[in-house]
């Protein structure tokens, strides 16, 4: 089973994606953690993506699509994975029916007003990437790790504003695109809640 998540910026595509990893044995392929390890690795790909993830804009489709095709390419990837932030453009889209068959969509739904309160609250693990809110977890090492938590450049209130204006123009026509194959949940309630709507729609689906 391949599936895509789609939803604007903060709307829980990485927690989702945790969640139904383990629950379908699926591969998570998130292109925005390829750019940061990329990032840290100093690699070509890193150094070139900085600049346009820094300002919340999106990395120039060449880059990004060799990126994600090479990494679908690899073996764990056969058995069927989870895109949390790709495609994010109608051209990613048609780029990606030429390497893969999609069969589920996911939209995750959430006003863009819980979208600014998550935002100025959510940290990031150092050490294994988990994510946490200020909001329910307030100490300021990893849970699972031991690893210090840290507030992403590109999570300031102003640049998440514009990576939503972005998500308006140029992602969200993939509702449309995918229409066919769309799944849509609330994500506004608890990760665990999405979470249980998702499970409940893909068992509908198999019946
Ligand atoms: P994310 O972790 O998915 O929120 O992605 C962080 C940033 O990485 C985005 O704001 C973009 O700058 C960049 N990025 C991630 N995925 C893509 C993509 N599919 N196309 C272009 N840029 C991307």
């Amino acid at each position: 089973m391949n599936i895509i998540l789609l939803g604007a910026p903060f709307s829980g595509k990485g927690t989702l994606a945790r969640n139904m990893v383990n629950e379908y044995n699926l591969v998570q392929i998130s292109t925005g953690d390829l750019f940061r390890e990329n990032i840290k690795n100093q690699t070509e790909i890193g150094l070139e993506a900085k600049s346009y993830i820094d300002k919340g804009n999106l990395v120039p489709d060449d880059v990004t699509i060799k990126m994600l095709s090479d990494r679908i390419a690899q073996d764990d990837c056969q058995n069927g994975f989870i895109l949390d932030g790709f495609p994010r453009s109608i051209e990613q889209a048609v780029a990606l029916s030429k390497i893969a068959n999609i069969d589920i969509v996911i939209l995750l739904d959430v006003p863009y007003s819980t979208i600014e309160q998550r935002v100025e609250g959510r940290r990031v693990c150092t050490g294994c990437g988990e994510i946490y809110n200020t909001m329910t977890y307030s100490k300021t090492e990893c849970e699972k790790c031991g690893s210090a938590l840290y507030q992403r450049d590109d999570d300031k209130l102003e640049t998440v504003r514009h990576r939503l204006e972005v998500y308006d123009q140029i992602t969200a026509p993939l509702i449309d695109f995918y229409a066919d194959i769309l799944l849509k949940v609330q994500g506004a309630d608890s990760p665990l809640d999405t979470f249980e709507q998702v499970k409940t729609l893909i068992e509908s689906r198999k019946n």
